[in-house]
C-alpha cells in the first residue's frame, strides 16, 4: 500500500463571541453590537502515520488550539489585539496565522457566523 497521497482532516469548533464591525454606515445592522455562534472548521492535510494508522490526533488538534479559542470565546471580538474590524474574512486570517504556527498541516479556516454564510482561507 501506498503512502504518498495526503489524507484531508477537519476539526470543528464553536465558540459565542460578540462584535461590531465599525467600517459600516450605522444603518447596518452589522454596526451594531451583536453575537454569534461561529463554527469554526480547521482542515488539515497531512500523510498517514502507518504506526498509528491515523494522520494526527483529533484531541491533539483541540488541546493545541484550545488557547487560541480561549481568547474568543466569550469575549468581543473588537478587543481582541488584532481584531479591531472583526469581519468573518480577517477572522479567519486571524485564526491561520496563529494556528499554522503550531499546526504546520493546517491548509484552511472556515469561519461560519450563520448556517447561511462562511468565509474560508486560503483557498
Ligand atoms: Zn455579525
Amino acid at each position: 500500500m501506498s503512502y504518498t497521497m495526503k489524507f484531508e482532516l477537519k476539526s470543528q469548533f464553536q465558540i459565542e463571541s460578540a462584535r461590531f464591525l465599525p467600517k459600516l454606515p450605522s444603518e447596518h445592522p452589522c454596526s451594531r453590537m451583536h453575537g454569534h455562534s461561529f463554527i469554526l472548521i480547521f482542515t488539515f492535510h497531512g500523510h498517514l502515520n502507518p504506526e498509528t494508522g491515523w494522520v494526527q490526533d483529533y484531541h491533539e488538534i483541540s488541546d493545541i488550539l484550545k488557547p487560541l479559542l480561549n481568547q474568543l470565546d466569550h469575549h468581543v471580538l473588537n478587543e481582541v489585539p488584532g481584531l479591531t474590524n472583526p469581519t468573518s474574512e480577517m477572522l479567519a486570517l486571524w485564526l491561520f496565522e496563529r494556528a499554522q504556527k503550531v499546526l504546520p498541516d493546517l491548509v484552511r479556516v472556515t469561519v461560519k457566523e450563520t448556517p447561511t454564510t462562511e468565509c474560508s482561507f486560503p483557498i
